[in-house]
């Protein structure tokens, strides 16, 4: 049955092809069946989540926190990829000076063409969504909420550097002092975004579009559509849910609104101009995932077929955006 489809697809495409016969030129079809796209390895990506927890708690102002962040740096580095380290000291809600490092790594550099991916990689410092709330002063893991997104872009520009793509630039952000916020206070959350989009590595930075990853690693993931993204970038958003549909991904992403979250893209959309959308799990199409801000987030909610869903999903997007083809 599944075969079927597969070559049912093929069939149209072609018949489509032919009634445009007389046309030498290749035709979006063609090009489409003739792009090699690197493949996207999910235990890859899951170990970068794993080595992201084992630092400990990647709390801002502390020694897990540095050590987590001289490890992207390595790591981008390692894959031959600029990296710029973007530090600066921000006020947190409490009063608390918090030293915050955004990590901007850049694939073709000169080129004016670009798209942008992001993802925070900061710990909340405090479980206070915890059932229990003995725990809610604890720190917790927290493998999905941050870990899982930046362990997709870094498996993504792995896989990237390994097929050189020549006509777009690509940059990876990840974000820090995303969580350290209060509730009911949206300014207080996406802190390194907004210092990013008032700070951007490179002056009058541009770029086509973002996408912005958060809680991409649960099993069985609802990534309905995010109220913010529709509203600043609804046809980045209408591109991506449409692609994961012909991908075979629909289930997963569900064209229906998931409500607004407060994100680092709200942000980039608000401070900088830049489009960016937020792909964000709301496994019942409301809410988080039971287990955010809870001691529960932990390397055990991480699923590597969800990391391999969005990590392919982009790398289809990417290449065919290169290619002209979406
Ligand atoms: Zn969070």
């Amino acid at each position: 049955m599944k075969n079927f489809k597969v070559k049912l697809a093929l069939i149209i495409l072609v018949a489509l092809n032919g009634c445009k016969s007389d046309n030498k030129s290749k035709t979006v079809a063609d090009a489409q069946l003739e792009i090699n796209f690197p493949s996207f390895n999910k235990d890859s990506a899951f170990q970068y989540v794993r080595q992201q927890i084992m630092f400990g708690p990647r709390i801002p102002n502390t020694p897990a926190h540095q050590k987590c962040a001289d490890w992207f740096i390595e790591k981008f580095k390692s894959f031959g990829i600029e990296v710029i380290d973007q530090k600066f000291q921000v006020k947190a809600f409490d009063g608390t000076l918090l030293n915050g490092r955004n990590i901007i790594a850049q694939i073709n550099p000169d080129i004016k063409r670009r798209l942008v991916f992001a993802a925070h990689w900061d710990t909340r410092p405090w479980a206070d969504s915890d059932p229990d709330p003995a725990n809610h002063k604890k720190s917790f893991d927290s493998a999905d909420d941050g870990p899982s997104g930046v362990a997709v872009l870094l498996e993504l520009a792995r896989a990237i550097k390994t097929q050189s793509i020549k006509g777009l630039g690509i940059d990876f952000i990840l974000f820090d002092l995303e969580d350290y916020g209060q509730e009911s206070n949206n300014e207080s959350w996406g802190l390194g975004s907004q210092y990013w989009s008032r700070n951007p590595h490179v002056s009058g930075y541009r770029a086509q579009y973002g996408v912005l990853l958060d809680m991409v690693g649960g099993a069985n993931p609802g990534f309905y559509v995010e109220d913010y993204s529709m509203y600043f970038a609804k046809e980045v958003v209408e591109k991506v849910w449409n692609l994961a549909a012909s991908e075979g991904y629909g289930g997963s992403f569900p064209k229906t609104s998931g409500g607004g979250v407060m994100d680092d893209h709200y942000f980039v959309n608000e401070i900088a101009k830049i489009k960016m959308i937020d792909i964000i799990n709301r496994p019942d199409g409301k809410r988080f995932p039971y287990y955010h801000h809870t001691l529960k987030d932990n390397l055990n909610v991480i699923d590597p077929y969800t990391l391999q869903m969005v990590g392919k999903l982009l790398i289809h997007l990417i290449y065919r955006e290169e290619a002209g083809t979406i």
